[in-house]
């Protein structure tokens, strides 16, 4: 039977998203169904001056916005939630067309704006408020903490979430009162795209949340320098490169980038849990989640047991191109990344590694299929021991303590995501501390830690600098400006005072503020 699109992804549909995209002499770059392989339609690519007119587009309408009290412009907002939901399927059609992925991810996905937006409509008015302070002198001076927002962010996404990383990442900057230009990646530029639409259909002022698109190297520079602040989601290596350009320019960024992250099942682990947990932790969205897992270390005990268990749910599992909800694992992102995935898999093997299920490409199945794959004997010098692979593939391994276990788990540059699994909860939480990583799920594998909206959620080590959620999620795209008032000039001697007096006046009272705890 031949695939049918889903029917809300029509050619005047897709015509009517790409219109967005400013591009005067940029070409066009062939946007290609995954399971298919077929051009969906033919993304213009931005030229430096248009991206630098979306800035000023962008500018003049955060001009407006920022003026907006927060009461109007978290109004927008409340709008877009009902939007974004009432339109979820059709959302998940067009994530699904573009990534690859399963119906139940595209779903899940869609779903990720709606909760960040609920959550800082909530917080955003505490977050924002001015908040006054005492100055150095009590009574006589004051100092209130501004929150202005940054200007105009640049938010660059990559594909393997992207409308959750284009869109709430970009909702976030806007509530704070700051306009937006996104660049997708070239791929998966539809689904924000429809994002965008949905929000100025909720009331965002035309004008204000602009996107450009091409290649990251062609785009990155021009969007950076006019940037007030970079929202970064993509690998290590080009986080460095953002990274770079942000500080030359000196302002701000948050660089949300890779892993490689453990999962350490503990003696007393329910081993059914775990296996279904691992299933999800490693061919979830077909292992192209940053949160997922690539390394499981268990207990000589018991790994026997889960690899019997875990290798026949990875070879029974259901694989194939399909836009309902059945498949539990779709396709990779792309024909190109099939093959990264393939040569990590190629070069474990060739070093001695032991392939327990997977291992190849499924061409029969669609032109980015690979096989859930699990494989045992994997060491640091092979790419699948210490670089991320992203995909649906995992390295078994044996430990004899626990402190060994936590040892190999933090035997990596990266700090993403772990997954710590026992019964014992008090036991798991410890050695869940131990371990150098932003986010440490307990008995899950990144759903509790990443749906935790009031958290934030980041990567140490080599997986980024600065976090999404929680305050910082919202703060970090403002400026804070002291406004300081003196009521009454008393810093300072008084006219014909003798400089000694003065000083003896201010250390006492120093001195008596401390005891009084006013300072
Ligand atoms: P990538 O770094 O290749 O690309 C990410 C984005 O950056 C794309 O839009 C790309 O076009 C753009 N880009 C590339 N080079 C650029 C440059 N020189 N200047 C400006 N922009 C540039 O990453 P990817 O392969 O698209 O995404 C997968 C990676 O993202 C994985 O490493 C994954 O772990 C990571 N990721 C991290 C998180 C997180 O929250 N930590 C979330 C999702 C994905």
């Amino acid at each position: 039977m031949t695939l049918q699109r889903p029917a809300s992804v029509t050619d005047a549909f897709l015509q009517e998203l790409v219109s967005r995209v400013p591009s005067t002499a940029g070409g066009t770059w062939k946007l290609t169904e995954v399971y298919t392989g077929e051009v969906l339609v033919e993304l213009p690519q931005s030229t430096p001056a248009d991206i630098e007119q979306a800035f000023v587009t962008a500018r003049a309408a955060q001009a407006e916005w920022s003026q907006w009290p927060l009461a109007k412009r978290l109004k927008v907002f409340k709008k877009a939630h009902a939007l974004f939901l009432a339109n979820a399927q059709k959302t998940a059609d067009l994530i699904q067309v573009e990534s690859g992925k399963n119906r139940r991810m595209a779903i899940e996905e869609s779903c990720d704006p709606p909760m960040v937006i609920s959550h800082y409509v909530k917080h955003a008015k505490r977050l924002l408020a001015p908040a006054t302070l005492g100055g150095p002198v009590p009574f006589l001076t004051t100092s209130t903490a501004i929150r202005q927002p940054k200007g105009v962010v640049g938010v660059i996404a990559p594909w393997n979430f992207p409308f959750a990383t284009g869109i709430s990442d970009a909702a976030t900057a806007l509530i704070a009162g700051n306009g937006v230009v996104l660049k997708p990646d070239n791929k998966t530029a539809l689904s924000p795209l429809w994002g965008i639409t949905m929000l100025e259909q909720a009331g965002l002022p035309k004008g204000l949340f602009q996107v450009v698109c091409g290649e990251g190297p062609d785009v990155g520079p021009t969007l950076i320098d006019n940037a007030n602040y970079v929202m970064f989601t993509g690998s290590t290596a080009t986080g460095r490169v953002i990274g770079e350009r942000a500080g030359r320019n000196l302002i701000g960024a948050c660089l949300e980038l890779g892993g490689k992250n453990p999962m350490i099942v503990l003696e007393d682990a329910q081993m059914d849990d775990v296996v279904e947990g691992a299933v999800f932790g490693v061919f979830g969205n077909t292992g192209q989640i940053c949160m997922h897992i690539e390394r499981i270390y268990l207990p000589e005990s018991r790994y026997d047991e889960f690899r019997d268990k875990f290798v026949a749910r990875a070879k029974a599992l259901d694989v194939r191109a399909s836009y309902d909800f059945g498949p539990e694992m779709g396709s990779l992102v792309s024909p190109d990344h099939k093959d990264r995935v393939q040569s990590h898999v190629d070069d474990a093997v060739a070093k001695g590694a032991t392939v327990l299920a997977g291992g190849r490409a499924r061409p029969d199945l669609g032109p980015a299929f690979f096989e859930p794959t699990i494989l045992e004997g994997v060491t640091t010098d092979m790419l699948a021991g210490s670089c991320e692979t992203f995909g649906p593939v995992v390295a078994l391994h044996r430990y004899r303590t626990v402190d060994e276990a936590v040892a190999l788990a933090n035997d990596t540059d990266y700090g993403l995501n772990a997954s710590v699994w026992g019964t014992d909860l008090d036991a798991a939480c410890a050695v869940g501390r131990r371990i150098q990583s932003g986010n440490v799920n307990i008995n899950d594998i990144l759903a509790t830690a990443f749906a935790s909206k009031g958290t934030p959620s980041g990567g140490v080590k080599q997986s980024g600098v600065g976090a999404r959620h929680g305050d910082q999620g919202l703060t970090k795209y403002t400026d804070v400006q002291n406004l300081a008032v003196l009521k009454k000039q008393v810093m300072g001697a008084r006219p014909g005072q003798d400089y000694d007096d003065y000083v003896k006046g201010m250390l006492s009272g120093l001195k008596m503020m401390r005891r009084m705890r006013l300072r």
